[in-house]
């Protein structure tokens, strides 16, 4: 058997009994127990399997962290998501921009990174050197007011031109967005 075989071989019995011991693992596939370590690496990196002190067990996709945004607990995946990630390796979704930001705001000293993708080629940026583009008239559909996000300060003002609304940097667009935020009357979060 091929490691990849065994491998296959590992996580259909795990679906199946949810927990086998290495020591099991290695009579049934007949090989050493330091073969299935090497197997399970890369499944255990995958976050396909767990060690735990009874053997090894499937992660179900329900034990995975969820895709809702940590802000308003909308669903998260979407091509406007942002992710923070945290001092101690926790990775947070966010819906959109306007709930990142928000998000940042509140645990900034506990973030590590936080990322997101430019608004018109979809690459993924640091957001902290970004431009957001506050109260254009334009909807993506999410959370209110929202913001938009550009990696070129070029685009943001072509883009500002016809759309209108007004240019933050990443800390302006936090304090812009909790200043809206605050007065109910002009805009609020639509969560
Ligand atoms: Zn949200
Ligand atoms: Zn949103």
């Amino acid at each position: 058997m091929l490691p990849a075989e065994r491998q296959q071989q590992i996580l259909i019995w795990l679906e199946k009994e949810q927990t086998i011991t290495v020591s099991e693992l290695s009579k049934r596939l007949d090989v050493s127990e330091m073969t299935i370590y090497r197997d399970i690496k890369p499944l255990i990196d995958q976050n396909k399997i767990l060690k735990t002190s009874r053997g090894i067990s499937f992660i179900r996709k329900s034990a995975l962290p969820s895709q809702n945004c940590t802000y308003c607990y909308k669903e998260a995946n979407t091509r406007h998501s942002m992710q923070i990630i945290t001092v101690d390796q926790t990775i947070e979704h966010t819906c959109c921009p306007h709930c990142g930001l928000l998000r940042y705001g509140d645990i900034a000293n506990r973030v590590s990174q936080i990322i997101c993708k430019d608004f018109l080629n979809g690459t993924t940026i640091s957001a902290q050197i970004a431009y957001y583009l506050i109260g254009a008239d334009f909807h993506m559909n999410c959370c209110q007011p929202q913001a938009i996000v550009f990696e070129s300060y070029k685009q943001i003002e072509q883009f500002q031109k016809g759309f209108g609304g007004t240019i933050f940097t990443f800390e302006e667009a936090i304090s812009e967005l909790k200043q809206r935020m605050k007065n109910p009357h002009t805009d609020h979060c639509s969560s």
